[in-house]
């Protein structure tokens, strides 16, 4: 394991920032912290529990032109943009690189490889920090992560006195670091270091999740779904937010002379989301939708690929504008069903 000094990881911030596109973490006016592309290190929060908005509005942009199009004197010309190019994220937190390892999932498969999502995570490397002092809302660790854990991650640093302990993930990660001084990390180093990385770690498992999946199978029908979405407004708050949620639209917009073909984000909370031209929704109150909502993070995301659409990240419980915190909702799923309460 090695060791960079702060002072160093700065110089070396501001020398990447002046090759290529560095986004980190920073603080607005208002004390907010978002990922902006940042051309040096002075620019970058030193503090922060986790960034408003996650990090997929780097990889999947909440509106992006896939192409436009004009008749040129030869017939229609289509223009699609160009691949952005290198990029490097420093400063994500755990949660958000496990997000991204889902969003491949969807987004590059047997079936479908999406040019866009695929070719940003190719051109960017990962420089991640574990979360000393995880939130009272997250819960990472339940739901297979970690507040250190690397996983998604080219590089993982961890705070000690001075600087950090760096370890690289990819040979991505190990090239990025090859630009910085590295120090052995002394003993004491470590020690502190693996204390509190098991100390977050435990308080960020608040959220008994063995079995949801099992009784979520057989609760399709089940009355919780009329209690659930009793307050909430369809906002779409908590889906803009969430790392993993990724449900878009496609837009067509100008004339038949120019235009462009638009993706912006959608989402499962809106009533429209699932209105078909016939006027049939088959989703048509709060109770369907919250439903699909859930189902589809702890069940269906499951059944396709292996783990919940849900890393612990807790946006959705601190920015729900009428405090519907979704480790309640699984929890009264969770205990309703294993009473044996049915329709
Ligand atoms: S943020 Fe809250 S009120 Fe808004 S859609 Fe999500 S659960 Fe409903
Ligand atoms: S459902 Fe909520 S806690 Fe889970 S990843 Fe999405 S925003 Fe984070």
């Amino acid at each position: 394991m090695k060791k960079v000094k702060k002072e160093d990881l700065a110089a070396f911030l501001d020398r990447l920032a002046s090759t290529r596109t560095v986004y980190a973490p920073c603080r607005d006016g208002e004390g907010t912290v978002d990922f902006q592309r940042v051309t040096g290190a002075a620019e970058i929060a030193d503090t922060y529990g986790n960034t408003r908005l996650s990090i997929k509005r780097l990889f999947l942009p909440q509106t992006e032109t896939l192409f436009s199009y004009r008749n040129g004197e030869d017939g229609p010309v289509f223009d699609v943009p160009a691949r952005p190019g290198p990029a490097v994220v420093f400063g994500l937190r755990p949660c958000d690189a496990k997000s991204l390892g889902m969003l491949d999932g969807v987004f590059a498969n047997d079936q479908y490889t999406d040019p866009y999502f695929t070719g940003r995570r190719a051109d960017t490397v990962l420089v991640g920090l574990g979360c000393v002092e995880p939130c009272s809302t997250c819960f990472c660790t339940s739901v297979g992560g970690g507040p250190f854990d690397p996983s998604g991650l080219d590089v993982l640093l961890s705070e000690v006195p001075g600087g950090y302990l760096a370890e690289a993930r990819t040979e991505a990660g190990a090239s990025l670091l090859g630009g910085v001084p590295l120090l052995d990390a002394g003993s004491d180093e470590l020690a502190a270091a693996a204390a509190v990385k098991e100390e977050a770690t435990r308080k960020a498992d608040t959220l008994p999740l063995a079995g949801l999946k099992e009784r979520l199978d057989g609760a399709f029908d089940h009355p919780v779904w009329a209690k659930i979405p009793e307050k909430c407004l369809d906002c779409g708050i908590c889906t803009f937010l969430c790392p993993t949620c990724h449900c878009f639209d496609v837009c067509d917009e100008g004339t038949a002379v120019a235009g462009s073909r638009v993706r912006i984000w959608d989402s499962c909370l809106f009533p429209l989301y699932t209105l078909h031209a016939s006027g049939h929704n088959p989703r048509p109150t709060g109770r369907e939708r919250y439903r699909q909502r859930v189902m589809h993070k702890f069940r269906y995301f499951v059944d396709r690929l292996g783990c919940t659409a849900c890393v612990g990240c807790g946006r959705c419980v601190v920015n729900c504008p009428v405090n519907l915190d979704i480790r309640q909702v699984v929890g009264m799923i969770r205990d309703q069903v294993e009473a044996g309460i049915r329709p």
